[in-house]
């Protein structure tokens, strides 16, 4: 059991403190010019515990891309869709490889390694736009469904910049097509893909967001089944071994918590039968997880002996 702080407000002010100092923070997402544009300072932190209290530090309100992190959401929707034959199309292992690596589709014959990299979220997203008439409306209100309010939008700047500057994406969807394991026009699937790594959402959202993966699929707040006990322990397995990139191995060792991070600077990691820790500083490291955003989840998963391990 996770230790109790007698102020976690304050501990979380104490760490988003220390982080802000931090002398080298890593540079900001440029990869397009919404992201690049970003003010790269900005640093939030937010707790939300399975009791529905949400505790947080710094610019825990402000929304932000969340870019990979809706993976988790594409995936939970999809095995709610598909069932286990979703295993048949994507993989479950750790790729040691960067999250828009394409080198390992060839060989392994346009199976991605995991959903949690770029070329699996891409085989999940072709599977919701071939099962719902309206993917990206669907996906939207599944994720205003799991944080509890309307107030959450995309970010259209980025949404259409990101579909200007595809080329990787669209390299990895039609190689996947060439092998049969994209069903749907490579177009739709992309335009699924980019509009749900434009959600904006905050730190307090994101950590009510997932709580249902602490709660054994269960969303605690409502108590709406949001997935199986099962799929919610399966999720997290794969985020653990696979949601921080190729920093995953290395984030179970310091950290030991199922995470997801995104290049718009966020990372959420869950504590099973506890809660939810966001964080969000739009810096990255080179592995494309937020230089702040470790830090603090990493002094707070340490100071209350946080890991699953
Ligand atoms: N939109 C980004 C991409 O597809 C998301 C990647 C990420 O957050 N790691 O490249």
């Amino acid at each position: 059991t996770p230790k109790q702080p007698s102020n976690l407000s304050l501990l979380l002010q104490s760490l988003l403190d220390e982080a802000q100092q931090l002398p080298d923070a890593g540079k900001v997402a440029d990869y397009i010019p919404a992201l690049a544009a970003v003010a790269p300072d900005q640093i939030g932190l937010a707790v939300a515990t399975i009791d529905g209290q949400v505790h947080s530090a710094g610019d825990a309100d402000t929304a932000f891309s969340i870019q990979s992190v809706s993976k988790i959401f594409g995936l939970v929707q999809a095995m709610n869709r598909k069932g286990d034959s979703l295993w048949q199309r994507v993989h479950m292992e750790p790729s040691g490889q960067p999250f828009n690596s394409i080198v390992q589709l060839e060989w392994e014959h346009g199976i991605p390694r995991n959903p949690f990299i770029n070329a699996g979220a891409l085989v999940v997203a072709d599977m919701l736009v071939s099962h719902y008439s309206a993917s990206k409306a669907a996906a939207l209100t599944f994720i205003r469904r799991l944080a509890l309010t309307e107030q959450i939008w995309v970010d259209n700047a980025v949404y259409h910049s990101e579909k200007e500057h595809g080329n990787r994406n669209a390299a990895l969807a039609y190689l996947m097509k060439s092998f049969g394991n994209i069903e749907a026009e490579v177009p739709d699937v992309l335009d699924h893909y980019f509009y749900q790594c434009s959600v904006e959402m905050s730190c307090k959202q994101l950590a009510l967001s997932l709580l249902f993966l602490a709660n054994r699929g269960i969303h605690p707040v409502n108590e709406q089944s949001i997935c199986s006990r099962r799929d919610a322990h399966r999720v997290n397995a794969i985020l653990s071994t696979s949601g921080m990139y190729d920093q995953s191995g290395e984030f179970a060792f310091t950290v030991g918590l199922p995470a997801k991070s995104g290049v718009g600077g966020g990372i959420a990691a869950i504590v099973p039968n506890y809660g939810v820790i966001a964080a969000w500083s739009p810096k990255l490291n080179n592995f494309g997880n937020s230089c702040r955003g470790m830090h603090m989840i990493t002094q707070l998963a340490g100071q209350l002996g946080l890991s699953v391990y």
